[in-house]
């Protein structure tokens, strides 16, 4: 099979403002073209040479990245496969008259908001047909704002839309794919992608995060398991705070892998956040880079049984931009990485 992994991002991620001190900032994306760049996975310039961060060593790069080239914004009527036109009228108008809220508090926009928005929905669809053409075997795209708290009606804990779950309605409704898994690793629950698909018996949808008694957005309970036609197909993995890799691991083995097995994908996506670090600021999971590296090398391992290899991967959160940075850096490694441990 073959193992090229496509890299897409735009250097205007960084223009969707969110004000001083909010953890989701333009440094996040300067932050990743940094790591990917002193990590050797891709030769083109650095969009954002002033950016400077320490670190450390990273391993050799398996083989270089395909980077896409610059994403164009989505078409509105691929937003429209999962949010309802008044959304995005609601997320244009706040931005056209100069920025605000969306979410009590939580999810600030600016002006360029709305445009950087569908952009970052527009490289995950081109990281989706990448994978398609079969361009890449499997694709990242690092983009920002996030989509996994969006949730079909309202913008969610710094998300505007829903990303992924637009990326699976895409690949359904553009290319003919049919079951579609998403496995979310972010360390808060994907409460938007659940919301578009709980009924939905096509999507099968995996949540890890932390145990939502004690985390942003207090659902995914385990009881959380679909809705009518959609029951079974929606898993929630609480994880306890301070759990760390191998708790994580053993719920890979124990319930993401066998549930990847049972419902047999044409295609797989992940909602990537790498806020489950040890040193992310938001959470109390316990992390380490190599057990992003190692998940990611389990979904690969399933992809290459039930979906002829193909994965697309999307960046969600991860707010330690030092530890972000190493963390997708040790995810590409992962997806690189093609055939067994
Ligand atoms: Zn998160």
């Amino acid at each position: 099979m073959s193992s090229i992994l496509s890299f897409s991002s735009s250097p205007h991620f960084v223009d969707h403002r969110t004000g001083p001190h909010h953890p989701e900032r333009p440094d996040r994306i300067r932050a990743i073209a940094a790591a990917v760049r002193a990590a050797g996975l891709v030769d083109s310039a650095n969009p954002f040479p002033e950016f400077s961060l320490n670190f450390g060593p990273f391993p050799p790069p398996a083989s270089k990245l395909l980077e896409l080239p610059e994403p164009t914004p989505a078409d509105e009527k691929w937003i429209e496969l999962i949010h309802p036109r008044a959304h995005i009228e609601h997320v244009r108008h706040v931005c056209e008259v100069g920025g605000g809220v969306l979410d009590q508090g939580d999810t600030p926009v600016s002006p360029e908001s709305f445009d950087v928005a569908k952009l970052a929905v527009g490289a995950v669809l081109q990281a989706c047909d990448a994978v398609i053409a079969g361009t890449a075997a499997r694709a990242f795209a690092a983009v920002r704002p996030p989509g996994h708290h969006a949730e079909p009606d309202r913008a969610m804990g710094f998300c505007l839309f829903a990303n992924v779950a637009i990326a699976a309605r895409y690949l359904q409704a553009r290319h003919g794919i049919g079951k579609i898994a998403i496995v979310d690793f972010d360390v808060h629950h994907g409460n938007g992608t659940q919301a578009a698909f709980e009924a939905d018996p096509s999507i099968l949808f995996i949540s890890l995060h932390q145990d939502p008694r004690t985390c942003y957005p207090g659902s995914g309970y385990a009881w959380e398991t679909g809705e009518g036609a959609g029951q079974g197909t929606v898993i929630n993995l609480p994880m306890d705070p301070g759990s760390g890799d191998a708790e994580y691991l053993a719920a890979f083995h124990g319930r993401v892998l066998p549930a990847l097995d049972a419902f047999k994908p044409e295609m797989l996506l992940i909602s990537a956040g790498f806020d489950a670090h040890r040193d992310d600021p938001l959470a109390q999971i316990e992390l380490s880079e190599e057990a992003f590296e190692q998940m990611t090398r389990l979904l690969v391992q399933a992809a290459d049984a039930h979906t002829k290899g193909r994965l697309i991967s999307a960046l969600e959160g991860g707010y330690n931009l030092r530890a972000l940075g190493r963390s997708v850096v040790r995810h590409l490694a992962g997806l690189q990485r093609a055939g067994g441990l």
